[in-house]
């Protein structure tokens, strides 16, 4: 789960790390007169789930109330493209105007799930700020990367070793490796799988000053932080909510073909093969492991809202379930749905044989498959 900017900042303040004084958050629809500002320069951010929005315009000082009032109506509803959300215009539902901060030095930090070494790692640069991507290309030896224990935390060598390497100004050393410690213990206590603060501020006031936030937490500790579970989800589509309310694991995605698919690792498997094939699948989804003619409709019409799918390309394993059983979950389940594209189904493991006479005698018009690869070819053809 990705928490906008101010949510981020909430977990901030939980823990003690310093952020700059919260005006409010206007959202579509509201009026930003509602917000009482009274210290300026004050700053006017678009609250949407990627970052490089100074560059493009969704980060705005603002001298005197009327200014900051009219930076939030023009920003709100405003189609955003930054160079992080990869060509997708992202809208401004909500804007965040807090108190503008007197900026000496951008610090970049950040705590990551490394994978080579199974450990968090907290990334830093004494060059902070907006040129973070170009730096990391151009001047890689600016970045400090300590490799952090999931048990113990941040350990206070590493602290300091971390403060001296950013030039951390003495009369903050202290407030800063304090700082550190609390960052990663953020990352750990909300399972993150990044936390990252670019930039933390150091003021001409000698505060230090966390200016933006970014937390992407893992979905599958969702369950352990019931506080979460209040925000809303503004990254999953209209169907993948549904999906979702339903038990269906379904990830919408740009192609043609429609995919229905029992476990995960096969979903992934058939995404590849309809590559290899030559196109390109609508949808990830998963109807999990007992699925029976219930689940298959729903999971039919959750593929059949998405107007791109021009083919539905089934690709199922026997194991638990029975490939007779799901057979029969089909053909049923095509007679309470109308299913306007083309079928290709593949069926393989217990029952195989039974299961592709159920469907071949159900009078219904479904393309057999004997392999997830000829399965995919058909599928592809037809969606042309
Ligand atoms: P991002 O571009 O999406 O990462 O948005 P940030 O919140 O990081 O803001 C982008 C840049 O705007 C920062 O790197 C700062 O240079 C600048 N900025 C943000 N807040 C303030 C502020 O309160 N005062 C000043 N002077 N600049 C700010
Ligand atoms: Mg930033």
């Amino acid at each position: 789960m990705k928490l906008v900017e101010y949510e981020g900042k909430d977990v901030f303040v939980k823990y003690g790390i310093p952020t700059a004084r919260r005006f409010g958050v206007v959202k579509i629809g509201e009026s930003p007169d509602k917000i009482k500002i009274d210290s300026f320069p004050c700053v006017v951010k678009a609250q949407v789930l990627a970052g490089g929005r100074g560059k493009a315009g969704g980060v705005k000082l603002a001298g005197n109330e009327a200014e900051a009032r009219e930076f939030a109506k023009n920003m709100l509803g405003m189609k955003m493209v930054t160079h992080q959300t990869a060509g997708q215009a992202l809208t401004v539902e909500e804007v965040l105007v807090e108190a503008g901060t007197d900026i000496e030095r951008e610090i970049y930090i950040s705590v990551i799930m490394d994978r080579k070494t199974s450990r968090p790692v907290l990334i830093a640069s004494k060059e902070g700020g907006m040129s973070i991507e170009e730096l990391a290309k151009n001047k890689p030896e600016l970045i400090v990367k300590i490799p952090v224990d999931l048990e113990a935390g941040l350990l206070d060598f590493q602290a300091r070793e971390l403060a001296f390497s950013l030039a951390i100004p003495k009369e903050l050393f202290c407030e800063f490796t304090e700082f550190a410690k609390k960052l990663v213990k953020v990352f750990t206590d909300y399972d993150a799988s990044l936390v990252e603060i670019n930039p933390l501020v150091i003021s001409k006031q000698k505060k230090l000053i966390a200016i933006d936030s970014k937390i992407i937490t893992d979905d599958n500790a969702c369950f352990r932080h019931k506080e979460m579970e209040a925000l809303p989800d503004r990254e999953s589509s209209e169907i993948e909510k549904e999906a979702k309310a339903i038990g269906i694991n379904y990830i919408g995605l740009d192609g043609n073909i429609g995919c229905m698919v029992n476990g995960a690792g096969l979903a992934m498997a058939t995404l590849d093969t309809i590559k290899l094939a030559g196109g390109n699948a609508a949808n990830f989804l998963d109807v999990g492991g007992g699925a029976k003619v219930e689940q298959i409709t729903r999971a039919f019409k959750i593929i059949l809202k998405d107007s791109k799918v021009k083919a539905i390309m089934v690709n199922i394993f026997g194991g638990i379930m029975k490939c007779d059983d799901i057979a029969s979950g089909i053909v049923e389940a095509s007679r309470n749905v109308k299913i306007s594209v083309p079928l290709v189904v593949r069926l393989e493991g217990t029952r195989v044989r039974e299961g592709k006479e159920i469907l071949a005698k159900s009078g219904i018009k479904i393309h057999q498959a004997e392999s997830a690869w000829e399965a995919a070819q058909i599928a592809v053809g037809l969606a042309k």
